[in-house]
This record gives C-alpha cells, structure tokens and sequence, in this order.
C-alpha cells in the first residue's frame, strides 16, 4: 500500500477523478503534493487530516528513534541529478576582469573540480594513454571549459583548466589549452544540445575505429538507450580543420561517434553525462567483441518489436533516435561486422575455392618450422 503521496499521485487521482478521502490515515502527503491539492480547490481537511503533520501523531511515532537535526518531517520531492550548466543568453563576461571574476566564481570551480574527478576516472579506467584525451564543458554563449595539452588525465588538477570561447582562442587559464579542442567546440556550435564534450582513446571503441567498422546495433540495451547508433568519422589529421568539420557534421546528430584511425567522443549536457556515454559505448564494444568469440560469432539482437520499446525509452528522456521509423530489415544492419580472422587464401579466379599454390607454401612452411624444431 502507498503511504507518501506525490504531487504526480494527487494529479493522477484528481484526474481520474478518485475521492482524495480515499488516501488512508498515517500516509505522508509531500509539500508539492499539498500544493496540488490547494491548487484544485481542496483543502486538507477533505481527507482527515491524513498529512504529513498525522505521522508524528500516530501509535507508529514510538517505535523509531527521533529525527537527526535538520532533516525534514517530511520526504523532499525526490529529484533527478543534474550537472548541466545554466547560463543567461546575452551576458558572457566581455572585459579581461569580468572574464577572470567569472572564471574564479564558486560555480565555475566546481564544473572544473567535476572535470578533473572525470579526467581521473578516465585515466583510471584506461580511457586515455600518455597525454591523449580532452574534456570541454560549455559556460556561456561563446565561453567553453577546456582542459590543457600535454598533461595526463590522471594528474589533471582543477586549477589546470583553461577557458576558450568558440573560435578556439584562449580567453582565461595558466595552462594552454588542447589543440584538440577545435572538434569540441565543432560539435557545440552546430548542437547546442551538447555542453559537454569528451574525447578519449578507449581500446575497445578504437578498437572499432581503427577498423573502420561501426559498432554493430540492436545488442545492448543500455548502450542503444543512452548512445544510440554510434558513427564512424572518416580520418583526417587530428588538430586540422578538416578534422572539426568532419566531427562536426557527424558529431551533432549522434552523441557517440567514433574518429577513424584516432579515437572516439561523446557528448551529454553536463560533464558526467557526456562521460557515462563514452563508459557506455567502450563496455558496449568490448561486450560485443567478447561475445563475437562465442557462439561462432553468432549474436542475438533485440527484436524490431523491442527496439521500438528502446525509441520510446530515448524519447521520454528527450533523445530522438535517427532510426525511428525504419523497416524491421534495415535497423538492425550488422553486415559490416565479420568477427574473426580467416585462414585459407581464397582462389582470385574463384573464391568459394582455396588456391592450391597459396595452400602448398603454408604447408612447406608449416614442414620447414616442425623440422627446424626437431
Ligand atoms: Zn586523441
């Protein structure tokens, strides 16, 4: 039985037209709920007063020990964690004070402290190598957080982290800042979506890069709800220009995506979350590959039917998924995927056939080194 009662339960019973007297006595009603209770004409005594104020009158306000000091009689409105940075439109911080007022304010330090803690736990969780790796987070119209070049994540400190505005110039910081940036910023000035932005060389998605092969799609759950499908970037020399527009033009529609022949990057609105997708997407591919040794590299995928469940899932949670819509055979298109290597050298005449010279110098080989051994 229920017995704390939500701003969303009084709604939903007040829509479904259920007699709010129907809450039994002892249950807690939570401040928002009361709000919504007043706000349709109701007062507390319809029911009885069975609010929050009754369970510290019932027989139960005995049996447990009194509350610690300062937390409230009654349960907060449970809320969801968020990171994301508010700033106002308009009102970035123009003069050389103004810019080093804000980037020295409490809120700013605490997104760089956030940023260092996700640079270790990259580090830490062998996401990045050398000094490889970048994390920016967006502060204002055209003021971005930078972490610098040539420092290791895993000894990243705060006060290390630059300030750039979108054009890549540095605006405030000790430390300069990555050259790499410019592909963050490629992405935010096309998806504004994207507030934060993380790059890193983890080995499994790279793994995937450096084959030019996209992930295969439909396998993991948690990966096709908070990534989506994730998009191969054709290669171009890192810190280029040509680089940021290809990143870019890919980038602002997949928040997962991967840099051929370099890397991967994902992208969230806050720090944290940009990082949870790239944790997503490097266990989602080192899944995938393990399981490609299973089974003969058969692997099961989630049904169309399910998949739509996963659409709806991304919606509620405000992410549109480009596939929505399509035909159960082209969702799920996986034939880029071919785990394993293959042995025998296919005949070029013919290649359902081995080529018998190709077969002869493998077994002249295999002879040359068993009788070197014996
Ligand atoms: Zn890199």
């Amino acid at each position: 039985m229920k017995n704390v009662y939500t701003e969303k339960d009084i709604q939903d019973m007040l829509r479904a037209g259920t007699c709010l007297d129907t809450i039994p006595a002892g249950s807690v009603i939570t401040p928002s709920a009361k709000d919504a209770i007043s706000a349709a004409g109701k007062t507390l005594t319809t029911f009885g007063g069975n609010t929050a104020k009754s369970t510290s009158g019932t027989t139960n306000s005995n049996r447990f020990p009194p509350l610690p000091a300062g937390v409230p009689t009654v349960p907060p409105e449970p809320i969801v964690p968020s990171a994301e940075f508010h700033w106002e439109t308009g009102k970035d911080p123009v003069t050389p004070e103004e810019i080093q007022r804000f980037f020295h304010s409490p809120a700013i330090q605490k997104l760089k402290e956030e940023m260092a803690h996700v640079a270790h736990k990259m580090w830490g969780r062998n996401m990045v190598d050398g000094n490889g790796g970048n994390i920016t987070v967006r502060v204002g119209d055209n003021l971005v957080l930078c972490t610098p070049t040539l420092r290791s994540k895993g000894e990243l400190q705060a006060d290390e982290i630059a300030l750039v505005n979108l054009d890549g110039i540095q605006k405030a910081g000790w430390r300069k800042r990555t050259s790499e940036a410019n592909t963050h910023l490629a992405i935010m000035k096309l998806q504004p979506m994207a507030k934060s932005v993380i790059h890193g060389h983890p080995p499994y998605s790279t793994a995937f890069a450096v084959a030019g092969i996209e992930p295969p799609t439909c396998l993991c759950s948690e990966a096709e709800i908070f990534t989506g499908p994730v998009k191969l970037v054709p290669y171009q020399t890192p810190g280029s220009p040509e680089n940021a527009a290809a990143v870019g033009a890919i980038g602002k529609d997949n928040p997962a995506i991967l840099l051929a022949n370099h890397g991967v990057m994902t992208w969230g609105n806050d720090v944290e979350d940009a990082y949870w997708k790239l944790e997503n997407m490097e266990t989602a591919c080192q899944t995938i590959w393990v399981a490609s040794q299973l089974n003969g590299g058969k692997l099961q995928t989630i049904s169309h039917e399910k998949m739509q469940d996963i659409f709806e899932i991304r919606r509620s949670i405000g992410m549109t998924d480009p596939r929505e819509g399509m035909k159960e055979c082209e969702l799920c298109q996986n034939d880029d995927f071919m785990p394993g290597a293959l042995s025998p050298v296919a005949n070029a005449d013919n290649p359902t056939q081995l080529n018998p010279s190709a077969e002869i110098l493998v077994k002249q080989l295999t002879d040359e080194i068993i009788a070197q051994r014996g």
